[in-house]
């Protein structure tokens, strides 16, 4: 079990930054450097994409074949030097972080929040999903990590997303600024513990959480997506978390859902996943795990959908 759960199984993720360039461009650029590419039609039978993952060479690069935009490079390269990477062409993304922001798909000119947006990896990606276009309202807590994620932001080249440092249990749903925000993005601070380089690869120690600590996150996790579906024209939430606890993922969405099974319903995040949410109320198989066995780090995503939603004309 250990060592499946270490990062050592878990490729280098690379997204290609669609404010910067095309995928076209950038597998170009590899391959000028002499790099082989295996496109997605190579991964349509059953297993095969894992097979080509674990078997991926130096000098390869394969595209993900569930993640839009996205490359999958031997673990050790090291990208720090090179020039996509300085240029903000492409961005190193764990493949389970792109989750979020590719199921919410906000169309072009759509007004989105990302509740808790620090360092920035998924307002970035929402913006290139957006190419922009329309408004992203980005608040968090913690100042230090604002600033990072200003410098992040401003290297992707990201000019339609509004950074603010501000609690956002305190943010008024009734301000007129957020009359047309249909989108929203809740990726909260959790445990941590779907990350697999935080894990002492000697212990599971690390795993067996605390039930407080976990009880404490889960209370504030509801809270945060609670009021992000207090929006009024709020049309789709997508929440995530790079936690493993079910009292974290199934357990909190189950509850808001009790809360608003009048208003909201799930929809199926990433069809085609194989790895399900944990079956412990009707309808958790429409939620998404992923875990390093996926070739990921530990992570969970849920897409609920407002019943009834009116649509807004788009900017
Ligand atoms: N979405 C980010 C990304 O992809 O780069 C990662 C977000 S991280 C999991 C959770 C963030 O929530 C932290 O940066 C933390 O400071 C912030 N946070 C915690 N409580 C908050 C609150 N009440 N309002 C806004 N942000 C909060």
């Amino acid at each position: 079990l250990l060592s499946d759960l270490q990062s050592g199984s878990i490729p280098r993720y690379a997204r290609v930054n669609y404010l910067k360039t095309t995928p076209q461009n950038v597998v170009q650029h590899f391959q000028d450097e002499g790099y082989t590419f295996s496109p997605k039609s190579a991964f349509k039978q059953p297993g095969s994409f894992h097979k080509a993952v674990k078997a991926i060479q130096t000098m390869q690069l394969l595209q993900d074949p569930h993640i839009d935009g996205l490359l999958v490079f031997p673990q050790n390269t090291d990208f720090h030097k090179h020039p996509l990477y300085i240029d903000g062409s492409i961005i190193l993304q764990d493949k389970a972080s792109c989750v979020p922001a590719y199921v919410l798909s906000p169309p072009n000119g759509s007004h989105v929040i990302d509740c808790c947006a620090a360092p920035g990896n998924k307002t970035s990606h929402l913006a290139a999903i957006m190419a922009n276009t329309g408004k992203i309202f980005s608040f968090d807590l913690d100042k230090k990590r604002l600033e990072t994620m200003r410098s992040l932001t401003s290297k992707a080249g990201v000019t339609s997303a509004e950074l603010t440092h501000h609690d956002f249990l305190t943010v008024d749903p009734k301000d007129p600024k957020f009359a047309r925000v249909q989108y929203m993005l809740v990726d909260p601070s959790c445990s941590g513990s779907g990350i697999y380089s935080r894990l002492d690869p000697l212990t599971s120690e690390n795993m067996e959480a605390d039930d407080d600590r976990l009880a404490n996150l889960a209370s504030f996790q509801t809270k945060i997506l609670t009021h992000a579906m207090s929006f009024p024209a709020v049309k789709k939430v997508v929440y995530s978390t790079c936690s493993v606890h079910q009292q974290e993922n199934e357990d909190v969405v189950a509850a808001v859902l009790r809360d608003h099974r009048d208003s909201f319903t799930l929809d199926t995040v990433l069809p085609d996943w194989p790895r399900r949410g944990l079956d412990i109320f009707a309808g958790a198989e429409k939620c998404a795990r992923m875990h390093a066995d996926d070739l990921t780090n530990g992570f969970f995503v849920a897409l609920f959908s407002k019943i009834g939603a009116v649509d807004i004309d788009l900017d």
